[in-house]
């Protein structure tokens, strides 16, 4: 028999090369097991917490989404205000008459809206609408939310039909207010109604914001900004 056969055939508690090897062996796969468990218990971890959770427990949101809540109580921006809302200028009018109207409780989007908040949805649109008859009464103006807005704080934009304004200055700018992106406040109101909750698809609605422009009362297809907003000077926006 040759030396390492003889090395190897005897027994190993007594052999103290076999002993190493199977106590690496040992180690190795108790590492293994550690390892395995570790994955396995934060695999469990992260399937036990909602889509919202995992968001939240990534990063707050950036303090310029939250800049509606200071704007809220800014008296240079207020119009209007109420026990349940408050309404103020935008900062970066899209018209000449662009306002926000906001509900004093922590209502943060779309989303975060149940039957019992149909009433309050009702007051900001009846109060959206005298502010926009009191700005001016024979203008046609829109009144509603966009489905992915980019502030947090649910607001309701009333936004006269001119669009004649320095800030608004590109595509995405113009489909927010001009395509399906800008849902009506009416329709809201029905859909909560209806299903209890509002549900807005955010790929298909940034979709929309990439569309060709076009007039959003002829709907004559344009190539630039520029062109676009000399075009539409040419329509009337009063009340017919
Ligand atoms: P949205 O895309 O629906 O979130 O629109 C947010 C609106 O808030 C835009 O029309 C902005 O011009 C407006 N806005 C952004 N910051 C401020 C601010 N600090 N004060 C008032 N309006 C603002
Ligand atoms: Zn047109």
């Amino acid at each position: 028999m040759k030396s390492t056969q003889r090395i190897l055939s005897a027994n190993p508690g007594k052999n103290p090369l076999m002993r190493s090897i199977g106590f690496g062996f040992t180690v190795a796969l108790s590492v293994s097991y550690l390892k395995y468990s570790q994955v396995m218990a934060s695999k469990r971890k992260s399937e036990g917490k909602s889509e919202d959770d995992k968001v939240s427990a990534k990063k707050p949101a950036p303090f310029w989404k939250t800049g509606l809540l200071s704007a809220m109580h800014d008296p240079d921006l207020q119009v209007y205000k109420d026990d349940k809302v408050i309404i103020i200028k935008d900062k970066y009018p899209k018209a000449k008459f662009h306002f926000l109207v906001m509900p004093k409780d922590n209502i943060p989007n779309l989303k975060s809206l149940k039957k019992e908040n149909i009433e309050l949805l009702k007051h900001m649109h009846e109060k959206g609408k005298e502010t926009a008859e009191k700005s001016d009464p024979d203008l046609q103006f829109r009144l509603g939310y966009h489905a992915v807005p980019s502030m947090s704080h649910l607001h309701l934009h009333v936004i006269s039909q001119d669009f004649d304004s320095p800030c608004l200055k590109n595509k995405k700018h113009w489909n927010s207010f001009t395509t399906e992106y800008f849902v009506d406040s009416e329709d809201i109101i029905k859909e909560l109604e209806k299903n209890s909750k509002v549900i807005k698809d955010v790929s298909h609605s940034q979709e929309l914001l990439k569309k060709n422009l076009r007039c959003h009362v002829c709907r004559k297809e344009m190539t630039t900004m520029p062109a676009l907003k000399t075009h539409i000077k040419q329509h009337s926006y009063k009340k017919s």
